[in-house]
């Protein structure tokens, strides 16, 4: 396969959604605020009206600030039709849900989703008359045997939130395409660097943009990127939703995506050096990293993916509850928080058992979520290792 230069994907994040009618030849897309737009005539009003695009008409619809970014997330898929913005992951998630299902169907959704996706489908699709069953994240093509004259989507996310396992993402969108049934892939942990997702078969990818797109930890974003048939859908209900993003974030969102490259290269090598330097710990029972081959899925990781970015988790052999607890309270440079995708190191306490109902989780040991920041993998090494004594001697 040839490429011309501008194809490449680290190019790309340099000259992504730089249009000059919407930047004036500023290198960064500037800050546009707005809510009313003035028109030179009703005829004009009018004609706006008419083109839902690119062209300023109301502040919802958003201005050359979020038409910027959003391009700039379709340039990095190839073969995608569009991309619509939203205020936060959970709000790419359920409008492309809702784009896609009406009362009657049927959702298969992976067993290893984000829990607030889980929350969105139980309690809000059901009441809709939108029935969800869970499905085994290792089930591959095996999915064609769960689909019924109902079935109107299929939900990936892979890896799977806690539990890391990767999903065969070209087989099911295969077996779903046979039968014309659409496909949602969250793709938030390898982002389109990592995974172009609509070259995979994927309908419509998603991303919690609050994670590595911002990849600062300070705002909050959401996007979905289409394949061409499944953008007109996801724009209505968009509007229809009253969905948008302020020019502040759309701008920090263009700002971040500019270091995604650098960033996850850095994330990544963090995390298969800290990943694999914990794997030998006699403490430790199992690394949960895509990257390395204890991972279930690890196989279809190695196919597809370019690489790894920073989020995993590690089993410890025995200990409770509050030796887990020692562990990660007295870390000095990992924060204890939700969310991750910025510059510092994280880590959590993950229960995934509690969650699962499709396929039981085999958890015969205690799970440790960690993020790797951009800090030197040696220096997280060593504040592993005492958390490691802690988690042993009181
Ligand atoms: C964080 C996260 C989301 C939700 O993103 P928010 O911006 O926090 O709403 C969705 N999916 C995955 C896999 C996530 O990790």
């Amino acid at each position: 396969m040839t490429h011309s230069p501008a194809d490449r994907p680290a190019t790309r994040l340099v000259t992504a959604g730089r249009r000059k009618e919407w930047t004036a030849g500023i290198v960064s897309p500037p800050v546009w605020r707005a809510s009313t737009i003035l028109f030179d005539s009703v005829a004009d009003l009018r004609a706006a009206v008419r083109s839902p695009n690119d062209r300023l008409y109301y502040g919802r619809r958003g201005g050359p600030t979020q038409w910027a970014l959003a391009d700039a997330l379709t340039e990095l898929e190839p073969g995608a039709a569009g991309t619509m913005l939203y205020p936060s992951g959970v709000a790419a998630v359920t409008t492309a849900l809702l784009s896609v299902l009406s009362p009657g169907d049927e959702l298969l959704m992976v067993d290893s989703a984000y829990e607030p996706t889980r929350a969105f489908c139980d309690a809000m699709l059901a009441p809709l008359g939108i029935k969800t069953r869970y499905y085994d994240p290792l089930i591959g093509a095996g999915i064609a045997d769960l689909f019924t004259d109902a079935t109107k989507a299929v939900f990936l996310e892979s890896p799977g939130s806690l539990t890391f396992e990767v999903q065969d993402v070209p087989a099911i969108c295969a077996a779903a395409k046979a039968r014309g049934i659409v496909t949602l892939l969250d793709n938030t942990w390898a982002t389109p660097l990592l995974f172009p997702a609509i070259g995979h078969g994927v309908d419509l990818s998603i991303l919690a943009c609050t994670k590595y797109v911002v990849g600062h930890s300070d705002a909050m974003l959401g996007s979905v990127t289409a394949a061409p048939g499944h953008f007109e859908a996801l724009r209505r209900y968009t509007h229809l939703l009253g969905q948008c993003i302020s020019p502040d974030d759309a701008f920090l969102g263009s700002r971040g995506l500019r270091t995604l490259g650098v960033r996850l290269k850095a994330h990544g090598e963090g995390s298969i050096a800290v990943a694999q330097w914990l794997a030998e710990q006699p403490e430790v029972a199992r690394v949960l990293h895509p990257a390395l081959p204890g991972c279930p899925g690890h196989e279809y990781w190695a196919r597809d993916f370019a690489g790894a970015s920073g989020l995993f988790a590690f089993m410890l052999k025995g200990g409770d509850d509050a030796a887990r607890a020692r562990l990660i309270d007295g870390l000095e440079l990992f924060g204890i928080g939700f969310s991750w995708g910025g510059f510092e190191s994280l880590a959590l306490p993950v229960d995934p058992a509690r969650i699962r109902t499709a396929r039981r989780w085999q958890g015969e040991g205690l799970l440790v979520r960690l993020h790797i920041g951009l800090e030197d993998p040696a220096d997280l090494i060593d504040d592993l290792a005492r958390g490691l004594r802690r988690f042993t001697y009181v």
